[in-house]
């Protein structure tokens, strides 16, 4: 279908709760001297501009990126966070979730990105060109979900994957869900951050289908960790009133990373901001 583009929702919540969740996995993996790997599956273009026809039509950066503007964050993950969008920020640029990680990486450490539609690839290898330069970074235009298990596993096998698909029909829902399990059988120890939207009963069919498919991975022989961010009550009408990101197999106490960032956000959301914390599965436990 690839009728989605990031461009007109660059900026909104979930970009907030799905950013500070890859910085805070790639952080943790930062804390040891070994090289990682990082996936992205549904890269987008990279870089945004805020003041783009596209950002201004629907305006959801306002709602979301934008309440943090000019912030002064307490929590450390928050501010690493800011500082990194900040250095984008001049002429209005938003990075996303390719130019995030790349910023993060260091020499020693690899980011796969994988992109589908042809405008949006170009865009994507536009704006990663000065990492690809470095030879860190590397663009494929593919289906991002058949590419991440072609790669699998990577060498070193230490890394995570960002699976972040726009969910135009529900059947992307059932996709992912084959691909994690397809990719955990060649890698056993991908760290894997699954997001998915919180839809009201307006989406119609998708409704609660994000849900649903967190509890099946809920049911694999792994940790299985969800994290959800709302923003507004769940009326039948209100479309995406929230999102989350599921993780399986996340890093050691990764949530106490988010949890506090996430609290700080919600300041600056509005007073029906809420998130929570589930452990749909802890073999450790
Ligand atoms: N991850 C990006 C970020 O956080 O900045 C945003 C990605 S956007 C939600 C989803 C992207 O996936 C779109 O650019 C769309 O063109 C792309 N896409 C859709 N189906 C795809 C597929 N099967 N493989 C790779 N990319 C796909």
């Amino acid at each position: 279908m690839l009728s989605y583009q990031h461009g007109y929702h660059a900026g909104n919540h979930a970009d907030i709760i799905k950013h500070l969740c890859w910085v805070a996995v790639i952080n943790r993996l930062k804390q040891k001297n070994k090289p990682f790997n990082l996936f992205d599956t549904h890269a987008g273009a990279g870089c945004y501009r805020l003041d783009s026809e596209q950002a201004l039509k629907t305006g959801e950066f306002q709602s979301g990126i934008a309440r943090l503007d000019n912030i002064t964050a307490q929590d450390p993950l928050l501010q690493d966070y800011l500082r990194i969008l900040s250095s984008y920020s001049s002429d209005n640029q938003y990075p996303g979730s390719p130019l995030i990680a790349s910023h993060l990486l260091r020499e020693q450490d690899a980011l796969h990105v994988m992109e589908l539609h042809p405008g949006e690839f170009d865009a994507l290898k536009q704006s990663t060109r000065q990492y690809r330069a470095q030879g860190q970074v590397h663009c494929h235009f593919r289906d991002g979900l058949a590419g991440l298990v072609a790669l699998s596993p990577p060498q070193p096998n230490r890394g995570a994957v960002l699976i972040d698909p726009p969910y135009e029909s529900r059947s992307e829902y059932q996709q992912v869900i084959n691909t994690v399990k397809q990719c955990l059988k060649r890698w056993p120890q991908a760290q894997l951050l699954v997001w998915y939207p919180l839809l009201s009963a307006r989406a119609g069919d998708k409704e609660g289908a994000g849900e649903a498919m967190c509890h099946t991975f809920g049911e694999l022989n792994n940790n299985v960790l969800q994290i959800e961010l709302r923003v507004t009550k769940n009326t039948p009408d209100a479309g995406m009133f929230g999102s989350g990101v599921c993780f399986i197999n996340p890093a050691w106490q990764v949530e106490t990373l988010i949890c506090p960032a996430l609290e700080e956000v919600l300041e600056y959301l509005g007073e029906d901001s809420e998130y929570s914390v589930n452990w749909l599965n802890n073999i450790d436990s």
